[in-house]
């Protein structure tokens, strides 16, 4: 089949890398260098169910863990004792997967694709990102929920193994990821999430944690939020990662979500076969996302101290994309499940 992929971000390019031995491939990307927005946290299992091999130099560091920290700043620690996650340097990363794409002869044009007139190919696939153009030209379902997350890079006093959660913004949460000799600092929410980033710098300078203010790097970007009804197979048009809303709602990560349909871009039943490999786990991760974007911060806070008197579950079963996982740990215990319909008495139905 001929097969036309548009962006070369992750998603087009792991399209490219699963499809070049079947399909005469051909990638197009506006960009010289891709342009980056992202805080480069990926699990170590889902870049192993990627099977995509990595270059050494493109992981930064390794997390074990994460600490939580509830709305009140009360904070509990989940250990993965061992490296569960990777930050990795997301522009040598796209670089790396559209440089092994071309070395396995994939097409390439560097030019922004304006219009699929000009396309002659049996399937086109739409990984364009938030790019929405195309969708938009072409009538295709586009995302109808965003986050928008404001991200700094700057030095920082943390643990070097664990990421922190902050629950500090109305609809999402703030991170503070290690990245080795600097961390990625970030804020997400439906509006403008500079002020709340802003807000918690203030507070970390108060804590004594940045000793020098100096920010290395700003950048913005958009996250799709995923809606399970957005069909993303027209025939010999599809839409894949972000392009489609194949990002964890409760985390705003793509990469791994999206790289798992590209797997899947190049064959005839591709709506199918996605949804049946992550289609329950993306619901899961919006049922989350909606949950928690309705408790108040009280409410937040008792759930918290209720997951945190529990955390050996998530400890032995957690993974970063595999909710289930998670819930049905947390679940599976009848002591969990009683005070949490003891302590937040009609929210679990909002959850359905
Ligand atoms: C602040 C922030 C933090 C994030 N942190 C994480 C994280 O820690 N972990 C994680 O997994 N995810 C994270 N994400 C999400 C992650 O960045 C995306 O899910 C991921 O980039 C999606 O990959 P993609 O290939 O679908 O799209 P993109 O990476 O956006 O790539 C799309 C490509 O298409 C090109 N393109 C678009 N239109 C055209 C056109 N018409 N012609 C030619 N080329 C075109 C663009 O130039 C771009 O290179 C974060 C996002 C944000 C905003």
């Amino acid at each position: 089949m001929k097969i036309s992929v548009i962006g070369a971000g992750p998603v087009g390019s792991i399209t490219a890398l699963k499809g070049f031995e079947n399909h005469d491939i051909t990638l197009h990307e506006e960009h010289k260098t891709q342009p980056i927005q992202c805080a480069g946290l990926i699990s170590k299992s889902g870049l192993g169910r990627l099977g995509v091999p990595l270059k050494k130099s493109i992981i930064k560091n390794e997390i074990q863990g994460a600490v939580i920290v509830s709305p009140a700043g009360n904070s509990f620690r989940i250990d993965g004792k061992g490296a569960k996650a990777y930050v990795i340097d997301r522009r040598e990363f796209d670089h790396y997967l559209l440089d092994t794409a071309i070395d396995c002869n994939v097409n390439f044009i560097n030019k922004r694709v304006k219009s699929l007139g000009d396309i002659k190919a049996d399937r086109i696939v739409l990984a364009t990102g938030t790019d929405y153009y195309l969708h938009r030209k072409l009538n295709l379902d586009i995302p109808k929920r965003f986050l928008i997350g404001a991200q700094y890079e700057m030095n920082l006093e943390c643990d070097n193994n664990f990421v922190e959660l902050h629950f500090n913004t109305p609809d999402f949460f703030s991170w503070i990821i290690p990245v080795g000799d600097y961390v990625r600092i970030g804020s997400c929410a439906s509006r403008n999430p500079v002020p709340h980033l802003e807000n918690f710098l203030k507070k970390l300078k108060k804590d004594g944690r940045i000793k020098n203010p100096k920010i290395l790097n700003r950048n913005f970007g958009v996250i799709p939020i995923y809606d399970p009804n957005l069909r993303t197979d027209y025939g010999k048009i599809i839409t894949v990662g972000d392009a489609a809303g194949q990002v964890k709602a409760s985390t705003g990560g793509g990469i791994i979500m999206g790289g798992i349909s590209a797997k899947h871009a190049c064959h005839p039943d591709y709506e199918r076969r996605w949804r049946s490999e992550i289609g329950r786990e993306l619901s899961l991760h919006l049922m989350i996302n909606r949950f928690l974007s309705r408790l108040s911060s009280k409410k937040t806070d008792k759930l918290f101290s209720l997951i945190k008197e529990h955390k050996w579950i998530l400890e032995e079963k957690g993974d970063m994309d595999i909710a289930s996982q998670a819930l049905s740990g947390l679940f599976k215990n009848p002591r969990f499940t009683l005070k949490f319909l003891w302590q937040l008495p009609g929210y679990a139905f909002d959850m359905l």
